[in-house]
C-alpha cells in the first residue's frame, strides 16, 4: 500500500501495520492532525504493552525451562 502522508511504497506482508506505524512516527507525525495523533498515541501503546506482554512470557517461558531441568536432575 501506498503512505497516504507521501509516496512511499510499504509492501503488503505480515508485517505491514507495523512498518506503517513506525513510518508514520519518524516521517509524519508532526503532520498529522490532532484526531490522527490521538489515535497514533493510543496505537503506540498498545503496542508498547504487547511487545512487554511478550518479553514477559520470555521471559516465563525461559524460566521455565530452568525449572524442568532442575527438576529432572533431581
Ligand atoms: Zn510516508
Amino acid at each position: 500500500m501506498k503512505c497516504n502522508y507521501c509516496e512511499k511504497i510499504l509492501s503488503d506482508d505480515a508485517d505491514l501495520v507495523l512498518n506503517y506505524f513506525y513510518h508514520i512516527e519518524l516521517d509524519h507525525y508532526d503532520s498529522l492532525d490532532n484526531e490522527d495523533k490521538m489515535m497514533h498515541d493510543i496505537r503506540k501503546k498498545m503496542l508498547q504493552s504487547k511487545e512487554n506482554y511478550e518479553l514477559k512470557k520470555k521471559n516465563v517461558g525461559d524460566s521455565d525451562l530452568i525449572f524442568n531441568t532442575k527438576n529432572s536432575e533431581i
